[in-house]
């Protein structure tokens, strides 16, 4: 099992975030791609030059990509299927230029929207796929890339992809893996059910916790004794830490390895400075 901890709880500036992952002793991370670096816009010439020259920063520094993060959506992109199928598109080539194994994608990401999406959980239709979905799952394919749906529900009161029953038909049908958001599908309807369903699926495990709506809180609870038993029938390799307390980082990594089983970590290798991030950044980075 690898313990990673994603770019978007250390810093927006990815280069930043994995001088801070490595500082804290992290040999592994998942790269979230960043709207501000990927720079996907109306000019429709996203900038892969960045993620080469990253992806030659996190080389030099032996460090494990475990992941790439799809960006957040902008309000425009939200909108248009042909922006999401062409920022999908440079997603894809950004974390094969990072050699990620993976890239993690919300539903919004790839569905035309959330109400085709709810009438296609209760009926016996076809996924609504933006246009464009088929080519860029042939481009992963070809990358050896792997895409893998999150459990994730953005609107109050819709369910989405957040339930055992939910992502486990839609990734059947798209020929696609998962990624387990641990917290906040706990009770969808519970850990077992995620493990029972798609467990050979489940690539990637996400870890954070909330108390009384505060999201992205180090996983340090005693609930992970309890889940991470259960989770070792499932075919994740790596979790990830998707948090922003650096001290809480540190030990979360710490507490996942003994829970693991692993040996001793080695522990934090410099000091981290400017450590600025607010929670609101970490909202945008990570819905
Ligand atoms: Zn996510």
């Amino acid at each position: 099992m690898e313990i990673a901890v994603s770019t978007g709880s250390l810093s927006l500036n990815t280069f930043e975030a994995i001088e801070r992952a490595a500082a804290l002793g992290f040999n592994a991370i998942q790269v979230n791609l960043q709207q501000a670096e990927l720079r996907y816009d109306w000019n429709r010439k996203p900038d892969l030059a960045f993620y080469q020259r990253l992806g030659e920063a996190i080389r030099d520094r032996n460090l494990t990509v475990v992941s790439a993060h799809h960006p957040i959506l902008n309000g425009a992109q939200a909108f248009s299927q042909r922006a999401r199928a062409e920022l999908l598109q440079a997603a894809i080539r950004a974390a094969a230029s990072l050699g990620a194994p993976m890239l993690v994608v919300h539903p919004a990401d790839i569905f035309t929207n959330a109400e085709d999406l709810e009438a296609y959980f209760l009926e016996h239709n076809a996924p609504p796929v933006i246009a464009g979905f088929d080519e860029a799952w042939a481009q992963s394919a070809n990358r050896k890339l792997r895409l893998a749906v999150e459990n994730v529900n953005y609107w109050r009161g819709t369910i989405m992809t957040n339930h055992a029953e939910h992502l486990a038909r839609v990734t059947e049908d798209l020929a696609v893996y998962a990624v387990l958001d641990v917290w906040r599908g706990a009770d969808k309807p519970n850990i077992q059910k995620w493990v029972e369903r798609l467990s050979q699926r489940i690539l990637l495990l996400h870890m954070h916790e909330a108390v009384d709506g505060r999201e992205h809180l180090p996983p340090l609870s005693e609930k992970w004794a309890e889940w991470v038993p259960l989770l070792r029938a499932t075919a994740a390799q790596a979790c990830v830490i998707e948090a922003f307390d650096p001290d809480g980082l540190g030990r979360a990594r710490q507490y996942l390895a003994s829970l693991w089983g692993m040996a001793d970590l080695p522990g934090p290798q410099g000091e981290l400075a400017g450590w600025n991030l607010t929670e609101a950044d970490l909202a945008s980075s990570e819905r």
